[in-house]
């Protein structure tokens, strides 16, 4: 048996929670349901944690600065996030998720990765158990869940989405290379805004362009994300469902389209990247107390500098403010800068930490 043929008899179900925060909050404030609500600050700097489906329908949406949320639709409630409450939940849908397998990898708080192939019930057809699970956590927790299966965690991705909310959709190993082709990349789980643009300009807006592309020609331009983009415009993903999974570190980084000599430039690029982390964090309810800067020269050779301090950090400014000390510690520039990227790690969620967890970095650690 090769390894495509092992990989397309896996069952895997992606399960993820309808406008998760949200719906907590609608459904523990009655006077809130029906209408438009969004889980965040509304203050100057505010960001939108997650949006109510109400609130969708006028184009807030989450990782949104609440000034603008608040213009596109005046009328919005602003609720402060709880996260002690969605921990909880999120606790109640992983024993039900547990009742069916032990091979489960969170995602997130309202997301999850479950490999059914062998199951605890028996159960032969994994969109049974989809709809099951999502039954059982309506009666439970008393929120919609949607769900996608397929034959790897790719596709069962993109499948969650397919009718959501509250709906589940397979994409089976026949459909799955054929269902590629049609996406547009940017709806790749693994493709953010910038790789999207940068594929543009490749000539890459969809699934067939990305096939039509070498492995050689994806590996010299996207590195170590090149197999991974080969594969997945095949329908391929390889990757297991991994039970153990903790997310060490939450990163950004963005490769410019011309290299950058002076500091001033340099610096201003670290923003966008502190502030994709920072709402990356918030999303999940995550902080880490290590900030570490990688630059990488026109000659591809690169350095990381890292920090660590005694807190988690608390917002976006403390994060900008770290990596941009870090990055004024090596220049001058021993060549001009090609790529910058911001990573928090030492993570923490307010669990006890975990043993198994890397030492963090000494301070201005240096790595070539
Ligand atoms: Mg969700």
């Amino acid at each position: 048996m090769n390894d495509l043929t092992t990989t397309q008899m896996r069952k895997i179900i992606h399960v993820d929670m309808d406008a998760f925060y949200a719906s907590v909050e609608q459904r523990d404030n009655p006077q809130f349901r029906g209408l438009p609500l969004a889980v965040g600050g509304s203050a100057a700097r505010g960001v939108v944690a997650a949006a109510s489906y109400e609130a969708r329908a006028f184009g807030v949406h989450s990782a949104m600065p609440s000034v603008t949320a608040k213009r596109k639709c005046p009328d919005l409630i602003f609720v402060p996030p709880r996260f002690d409450v969605y921990k909880v939940v999120s606790q109640q849908i992983r024993e039900i998720f547990a009742e069916y397998t032990s091979l489960i990898e969170p995602l997130s708080l309202d997301e999850a990765y479950l490999d059914v192939t062998v199951n605890l019930k028996g159960m032969e057809i994994a969109t049974e158990i989809a709809l099951e699970i999502r039954t059982k956590i309506k009666q439970v927790t008393g929120l919609n869940a949607s769900a996608g299966i397929s034959y790897n965690k790719f596709l069962a991705k993109i499948a969650s989405d397919l009718n959501k909310p509250n709906g589940q959709a397979v994409i089976t190993p026949k459909k799955g290379p054929g269902f590629v082709e049609g996406l547009p990349v940017k709806k790749f789980h693994g493709v953010g805004p910038a790789t999207a643009e940068r594929m543009r300009k490749y000539g890459i807006e969809t699934g067939l362009d990305l096939k039509s592309k070498s492995l050689i020609f994806l590996q010299e331009h996207f590195g170590k994300s090149g197999p991974y983009f080969y594969g997945i415009a095949r329908g391929i993903d390889e990757r297991q469902v991994n039970p153990d999974r903790i997310r060490k570190s939450v990163g950004a980084e963005d490769t410019f389209v011309e290299d950058i000599d002076d500091l001033e430039c340099a610096t201003a690029e670290l923003k966008p990247l502190a502030e994709k982390v920072w709402r990356c964090c918030e999303a999940q309810g995550v902080s880490g107390k290590t900030v570490t800067v990688k630059i990488k020269y026109s000659d591809f050779t690169q350095v990381t500098r890292s920090r660590t301090g005694i807190l988690p950090f608390t917002n976006m400014a403390d994060i900008l403010d770290a990596a941009s000390g870090l990055l004024a510690t090596v220049y001058p520039f021993k060549r001009s800068v090609r790529l910058l990227g911001v990573t928090l790690s030492s993570m923490t969620n307010d669990q006890p930490p975990d043993a198994n967890e890397e030492q963090p970095q000494l301070d201005l650690n240096l790595q070539q």
